[in-house]
């Protein structure tokens, strides 16, 4: 007999901890300036430009709202290395995430940097 999870009864409870696993990923810190505790979901390709990956799991990440409301829906990278806080191992961390989940050829113009960690 299969378990049966409350979480997928109720569809509140899903998305409640959905955003919870959301929000942990990254080391439960704002993905681009590393503040804890971040409480919003930023999408990293705005959803503007890509509206069908609203619910994708590797186009989310934790975001404080500072960051969130200063990106809105630019293209991340230019506005992430044009900020103070800009992190070349969080931007890798980033680039990882995206790469893991096949969003990766929309930066093949983007140089990337030898300490990304690629093979
Ligand atoms: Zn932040």
């Amino acid at each position: 007999m299969d378990l049966i999870h409350l979480d997928d009864l109720d569809p509140r409870r899903r998305r409640k901890a959905e955003k919870s696993a959301l929000l942990s990923k990254l080391g439960g810190l704002c993905a681009y300036c590393g503040a804890e505790n971040p409480v919003t979901i930023d999408h990293v390709l705005p959803q503007s430009q890509r509206p069908e990956l609203k619910h994708y799991w590797g186009n989310q990440v934790g975001a404080c709202p500072r960051c969130n409301g200063s990106k809105s829906d630019r293209e991340w990278l230019t506005w992430y290395r044009a900020q103070p806080f800009y992190c070349p191992s969080r931007e890798a961390n980033i680039r990882a995430m995206l790469g893991e989940w096949g969003l990766l050829p929309d930066f093949a113009e983007q140089p990337v940097h030898p300490s990304d960690g690629v093979e």
